[in-house]
């Protein structure tokens, strides 16, 4: 690129930077002119509308003009300077806790202030804290007429004034400078402005802008940076893959048909989708190119078995496999099915807990260290320094949207020996829609498994107010009566494990109390690891017929006999979780209920999601439709897809321009692939990079 590009301009070459401000931008990551010019407003205020003082209330954001009555210092808690302002209708305080004589000086009777704050309750009267404001002598006019203010990211030590000062020196000496990366033929076909003028508009709105547009992201400026954003993204994470494809991993091979022998011993059939996906990740690890793999497949749909196969082919090329739960209840389940399933096979597992004692754990990870343990199950603890394998050569990641991109990287990096990475294969019930997959997760391959085992009868679903408890207490004796088992779950959010515990045992008591005969289990996050399990093997043995929990039961836990699911309080979950908790029945043979019980009166969303559940249980569906609610940004969590937050892309709401961005970076990389990393350094600071990660 020539040298012209703004990317290699320092930002102190720009009017009213100086050495210190430079210091203090660099803190924010602002090293560039370019830095600078997408150092963008996350918001926009009109304050070109003038509020009568009589008419502010607290938490409104408003712009006054008043004459200065008196300023006085206050002292209370803490010093400030307080001065009154008032208009024909009424009078407001202006409070600094932090002012010079000068300002103080300034701020006499007599003078006039324009000012722009957030109003708030104040001793005896509203006022407005440290507002920006500016003192003359004469009435002042509303200035900037028609044109909205920008407000920027805040930042220590560097005012809103400053950043819209510099922000406009940059755009007039250099903004001619940001190099336009996205082909002209394109942007003209979308009518989409260049990244000059977007830019440019962004920082200082048009007269004509109006606020409303801006707020929903739609203007032409916003959808083009947006683009281009996601674009970076997406470039980022093929980089990423291509990345991959030069690494190495070791080639595993079943040479003792292991999976054969597994599959066989299992007790029933594969459904036709665990066996095309079985195929599809021994395919993928019997290459020695690491793989990346998202299997997806709805509550119940047997990931594990698809796991399993994939650790068998492991150790029967003499590798070892990790395994990641979520949570230590599941990572125990989990040592326990494959400790069942492989054990047979000659393969040994290990369970690696956080509450071992030193010494079997030093026993447990000497096992590991030396390779006569060919799998290890847990949760993080599994990331623990003092952990290290002999030849690791899977990872198995369960449920992943516990788990963060890094926590999965630090897993692939034990495996990293002589320059070979492990293989990693990616489990969740959280299907990710096709155009954020191609975008997004491009660096990962997608196996679905769109089928659940055969004798499966649908889950029915009622929502019920919870004065209709009795009710529900009357199913739980039916149940129970017939021999089968029910969970109670009470997910009390937003209030401590202490509070939490409290509730439960309430719940507990109650439940006691009209079904004296019922032997009822309580597990909590308060509890010793140890209690916990002892109540959540007498509940699988069936020595328990109730078993009351918060959500720690939500991930996993596979009891095929419960077939009664009462949530309370369901209307506070989000969708994906109701439906993770419904799946914990309907895993045997017998008709299964789920019981929504909820507070009224309930809310639209909150209606429209018991709703939602009610009439579905097609996983895919009810990801979908969450997908709507909330928006992939939530759903998936910025962790799951591993982006950092965005400057002006939202994945929730620019998700109709994912299309958009597929063709276009088709296009880069066969028209303009030394355009690539350009547009990837512009938006992605390099510690966030995720080729570099
Ligand atoms: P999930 O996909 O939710 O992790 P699991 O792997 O826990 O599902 O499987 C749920 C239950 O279904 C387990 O009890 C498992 O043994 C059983 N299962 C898995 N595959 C089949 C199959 N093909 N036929 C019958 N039962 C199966
Ligand atoms: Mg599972």
């Amino acid at each position: 690129m020539s040298n012209k590009n703004s990317n290699s301009i320092p930002v102190a070459a720009v009017k009213g930077v100086g050495e210190k401000l430079a210091e203090k931008l660099a803190r924010l990551g602002i090293l560039s002119v370019q830095d600078l010019l997408l150092h963008l407003p996350y918001r926009y205020e009109d304050r070109t509308r003038i509020s009568a003082i009589g008419d502010v209330r607290p938490g409104q954001r408003v712009s006054i003009i008043g004459s200065i009555e008196h300023t006085d210092i206050a002292y209370g808690r803490r010093r400030s300077l307080v001065t009154r302002v008032s208009d024909e209708t009424g009078c407001i305080n202006i409070r600094l806790f932090y002012f010079s004589r000068t300002q103080q000086n300034n701020l006499r009777r007599g003078n006039w202030i324009s000012c722009f704050g957030e109003v708030r309750h104040g001793r005896g009267a509203f006022e407005m804290v440290h507002p920006e404001y500016r003192v003359s002598q004469q009435q002042p006019v509303a200035d900037s007429a028609g044109a909205l203010t920008p407000v920027y990211p805040a930042t220590a030590g560097v005012s809103q004034l400053i950043l819209r000062r510099i922000t406009g020196n940059a755009i007039d000496s250099h903004a001619s400078a940001l190099t336009e990366l996205i082909p002209d033929e394109y942007l003209r076909a979308l009518k989409l402005p260049t990244l000059r003028d977007a830019i440019v508009d962004l920082h200082r709105p048009k007269a004509d802008e109006r606020l409303r547009d801006l707020e929903a992201g739609s203007t032409p400026a916003q959808q083009r940076l947006s683009i281009e954003e996601l674009l970076a993204h997406h470039m980022s994470f093929l980089t990423l893959r291509e990345k991959r494809r030069l690494l190495e991993a070791p080639a595993l091979i079943d040479k003792e048909a292991f999976v054969g022998g597994l599959v066989q011993r299992l007790g029933f059939e594969l459904t036709g989708a665990q066996r095309r996906v079985v195929g599809e990740v021994l395919a993928d690890i019997s290459r020695p190119v690491p793989m990346l793999r998202l299997v997806q497949g709805d509550v119940g749909s047997g990931k594990t078995v698809v796991a399993a196969a994939a650790v068998a082919c492991a150790a029967a090329s003499g590798f070892q496999s990790a395994l990641l739960a979520p949570t230590e209840l599941l990572a125990e389940q989990h040592a326990r099915t494959f400790s069942s399933w492989l054990t047979p096979l000659g393969i040994s597992t290990v369970y690696l807990s956080s509450r071992m004692s030193a010494s079997s754990r030093r026993c447990t990870l000497s096992r590991l260290s030396d390779g006569q343990a060919r799998v290890a199950v847990g949760t993080h603890a599994l990331f623990q320094q003092d952990v290290g394998f002999d030849r690791l050569a899977l990872v198995v990641v369960d449920e992943q949207h516990r788990f963060g991109v890094d926590q999965r990287l630090a897993m692939r990096d034990k495996g990293q020996r002589h320059g070979m990475m492990p293989h990693q294969l990616v489990m969740t019930a959280t299907p990710i829609p096709r155009t954020l997959a191609m975008t997004f997760y491009t660096e990962l391959d997608v196996s679905s498994i769109d089928e659940l085992p055969p004798g499966r009868t649908p889950v029915d679903t009622v929502v019920v107010p919870e004065d209709r408890r009795e009710e529900v207490v009357q199913r739980i004796r039916l149940a129970c009566g017939d021999g089968r088992q029910a969970y109670w779950v009470c997910p009390l959010i937003d209030e401590s494990e202490a509070l939490r515990a409290q509730a439960i045992s309430g719940t507990a008591k109650l439940l006691h109390q009209s079904l004296p005969d019922a032997r009822i289990g309580l597990v909590h996050g308060r509890m010793k690891p140890a209690e916990k399990d002892k109540v959540m093997t007498a509940f699988r043995e069936g020595r328990l017929d109730v078993l009351v929990a918060t959500t720690v039961i939500e991930v996993g836990v596979d009891v095929p006999n419960a077939s009664l699911m009462i949530i309370e309080n369901a209307e506070r979950l989000g969708l994906s979780q109701l439906h993770q908790l419904r799946g914990r029945v309907g895993r045997g043979h017998q008709k299964s209920a789920c019981v929504l019980l909820y507070k009224p009166p309930l809310g639209k969303h909150a209606r429209f999601r018991l709703a939602a559940l009610r009439d579905t249980t097609d996983g895919f569906e009810i990801a979908r439709q969450d997908l709507e609610l909330r928006g992939p940004g939530e759903v998936l969590g910025t962790q799951q897809t591993g982006a950092q937050k965005m400057r002006v892309a939202d994945l929730a709401r620019d998700c109709d321009l994912l299309p958009k961005v597929l063709a276009l970076g088709k296009n880069m990389m066969r028209n303009h692939p030394e355009r690539v990393p350009v547009l990837i350094r512009r938006w992605m600071s390099s510690a966030q990079e995720y080729g570099h990660v």
